[in-house]
């Protein structure tokens, strides 16, 4: 029974957890809302910030369901029918020109050492670009201005491997058993800041064990980390 027990009390802790997530937001809309319903009147500045502020707050709803959705859909082994033979160069090429990486990396510098030739493997695309996405935008948010951040792709035996690796603040041995549990902020005032859910971690783990690779992470605090995604070629 004890297997079955901790699976049902880690599901009670994700829906405690995510309702509390999502309880949060919801209250701050509310207050919003109401208090520009008591004060019709009010001048159209503030009003106009009572607005952006709930605009602002919905859109972060929106992307803790998307991740939520992510982790629902895709726990298990994906169906070889999903899979497509990717080359990891081009698709690593591409993903660091994309906006959302390119504002990310604005005042660090990214470095990118991949090989000559193509490095192909079957992979679900959309889901795997997610979860180096998670991880480079990790090593940007919790790597100060001026720091380095290196993005690696090689092959060992029959392997490939992916390194995202920072000189950022880095992360405590005693959080590090954590950290890809769902929710789990290392520090959670300095996380709030950052605008995590505490989610991305566990989704782009939850993504690699599915393609049947592993996720694993060196730290160090204040020197970095390396987060390593294995794949089997
Ligand atoms: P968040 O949305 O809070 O960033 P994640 O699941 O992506 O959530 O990460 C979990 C926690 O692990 C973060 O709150 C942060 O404290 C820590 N963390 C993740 N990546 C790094 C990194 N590259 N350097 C330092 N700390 C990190």
């Amino acid at each position: 029974m004890q297997p079955i027990q901790a699976a049902y009390d880690h599901l009670q802790r994700f829906t405690a957890d995510a309702s509390h997530e999502l309880r949060t937001p919801l209250a701050a809309i509310l207050s919003n809302a109401q208090v520009g319903l008591i004060a019709p009147l009010e001048a159209g500045e503030r009003k106009h910030q009572r607005l952006e502020k709930i605009a602002q707050i919905t859109k972060s709803m929106t992307v803790l369901i998307n991740n939520l959705l992510l982790l629902a859909r895709y726990s298990g082994r994906l169906a070889p029918e999903s899979l497509q033979s990717i080359d990891l160069v081009t698709m690593l090429q591409g993903l660091v020109k994309e906006p959302t990486i390119q504002m990310a990396t604005q005042s660090i510098c990214l470095n990118l050492e991949l090989p000559e030739q193509a490095i192909v493997v079957k992979a679900n695309q959309e889901l795997l670009h997610q979860a180096i996405a998670n991880l480079l935008t990790n090593a940007c948010k919790y790597t100060p201005a001026g720091g380095r951040v290196e993005l690696r792709l090689f092959t060992q035996f029959r392997q490939v491997l992916i390194q995202v690796e920072d000189t950022g603040i880095g992360i405590p041995e005693s959080d590090l058993p954590y950290i890809f549990e769902r929710f789990y902020r290392v520090n959670s005032s300095r996380s709030r800041e950052t605008g995590g859910f505490g989610l991305g971690l566990a989704i782009a783990q939850q993504i690699v064990a599915a393609q049947g690779g592993t996720l694993t992470v060196q730290s160090q605090v204040g020197k970095g980390s390396i987060f390593q995604i294995m794949l089997p070629r």
